[in-house]
């Protein structure tokens, strides 16, 4: 029987339109727009100059800071700059500038389709080399995965969840992942379980992709038995740590609290290959599988795609701006971010390319609340969103900070559900910034 969470939730079309088209290769870019801040936390500090020749795999720039990771490039050539370039959001963030030459990789990568099944290193030597293969969690919060795996003093982690849910409507990204290279997301899995010392891993893959829990079953079964594949309900936002560690252990996060703090780490399944290729591959994390899709376009594609590929340059390959799109999202339609500059480039956390029609993407005109209360029903954190947004409004932060906006995850079942097309998440997202600002700034006790 599938599993589910307790609380909220929704059940919106899952449109994945992509879920048949297999991983291509992206094409050779011309240039390569490497962000230096592709992760949570502090940006990393470049070591190439202008000048500098450059292989693919290569580290262009050092984590600086508890909480960061390094970046390597994903392409090799010259750097022709090392300057501040807008983000998807226009943000201005220093990137390395790489003019492509050929396609050279560093000797040390393994590049052979051969399947690595024994790992040789301790739990140290595999959270160093994560690390040092700047990988982060792919699953939309960049998190620095070496510091995921090693919880703090007074913490022990007891169960690794890998997150194979893929909620979100259109992503078909880690689906695609799960069904072409099973195997080895399923051996990052095991290398993770190692660093953690933990014994028992769960992957959670929900109803709707069959044929992934069918031969991830299979392969578990005969030479993975301490991971166990379980089916989910399909219902929005399975794939919430939070929610995906009700579902699966019935063990609820406290308030402001970690996954940690009840003896979990969750991890997604791009995550899962990224370390299985850095451990047993010693290649870093540059590329990632993203899915390209919407309505208007005539073919669905799932890319194996470089980090720094601008969204112009998938634009040309997909044989241009697709004329109904009225809409660019990166990420899911749910929890992704609008696309304001097509200069802007891919990072590491890059899922998707979402080309949205206007029969897509409309909004009703915003009314007043009614006080039906279907977003309290939906939030599947246990807020009040209607309360929240009228708190946010009133720029009571103290307030919000009782009725535990900081809790919110920004999953927007509440804006879905509101027949008022209230725009919840948008004020509640902006005032939750603000009531964790005010909450970083007091003194530790
Ligand atoms: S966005 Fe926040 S308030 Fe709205 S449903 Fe999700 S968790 Fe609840
Ligand atoms: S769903 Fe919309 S209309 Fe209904 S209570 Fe919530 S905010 Fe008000």
């Amino acid at each position: 029987m599938s599993r589910t969470f307790s609380i909220g939730g929704i059940h919106p079309h899952d449109h994945k339109i992509s879920v048949n088209a297999s991983i291509e290769d992206f094409p050779l870019m011309d240039m390569a727009y490497i962000s230096v801040s592709q992760h949570l936390g502090a940006p990393a500090e470049p070591v190439v100059a202008k000048g500098d020749q450059v292989k693919v795999g290569q580290l262009i720039a050092k984590a600086s800071g508890f909480i960061s990771a390094n970046i390597h490039s994903s392409v090799s050539g010259t750097v022709t700059a090392v300057e501040p370039l807008p983000d998807i959001s226009g943000n201005l963030i220093p990137h390395v500038v790489i003019k492509v030459e050929g396609d050279d990789w560093e000797e040390s990568i393994d590049r052979s389709p051969e399947i690595v099944k024994e790992v040789k290193f301790s739990p140290k030597e595999i959270i160093d080399i994560i690390a040092k293969a700047g990988i982060v969690g792919l699953g939309g919060a960049a998190f620095p995965t070496h510091i995921k795996l090693s919880p703090p003093p007074g913490k022990k982690a007891e169960y690794l969840l890998i997150n194979g849910a893929e909620c979100e409507p259109y992503l078909t990204s880690d689906y695609r992942v799960m069904l072409e290279y099973p195997e080895q997301m399923l051996i990052g899995t095991k290398i993770m379980m190692m660093a953690l010392g933990v014994s028992k891993a769960y992957v959670g893959i929900e109803e709707n992709k069959p044929k992934a829990l069918k031969l991830l079953k299979k392969i578990a079964s005969k030479g993975y038995k301490e991971i166990k594949v379980v089916s989910l309900k399909k219902r929005y936002p399975q794939g919430g740590e939070k929610q995906l560690i009700d579902a699966i252990l019935h063990r609820q996060v406290p308030s402001m609290g970690l996954p940690i703090d009840v003896g979990v780490v969750v991890q997604n399944v791009g995550t899962a290959l990224a370390v299985y290729e850095a451990v047993q591959k010693n290649k870093p994390l540059f590329d990632g599988v993203v899915t390209v899709t919407g309505g208007c376009m005539t073919e669905q594609r799932n890319f194996r795609l470089r980090v720094g590929t601008n969204f112009e340059r998938i634009m040309f390959a997909i044989g241009g701006f697709p004329k109904d799109a009225v809409k660019l999202i990166s990420g899911g339609p749910m929890m992704g971010k609008a696309i304001s500059r097509m200069d802007a480039a891919t990072v590491k956390s890059t899922s998707a390319l979402l080309l949205l029609t206007e029969e897509e993407t409309r909004r009703g005109e915003e009314g007043n609340c009614i006080r039906c209360a279907k977003c309290v029903e939906a939030c599947p954190m246990g807020l009040e969103p209607y309360l929240l947004n009228r708190l946010a409004r009133a720029g009571r932060t103290d307030d919000l900070e009782v009725n535990l906006i900081q809790d919110c995850i920004e999953c927007g079942c509440c804006f879905y559900s509101c027949p008022s097309n209230i725009p919840l998440l948008d004020t509640i997202r902006l005032a939750k910034g603000q009531v964790l600002k005010i909450i970083r700034s007091r003194p530790k006790k």
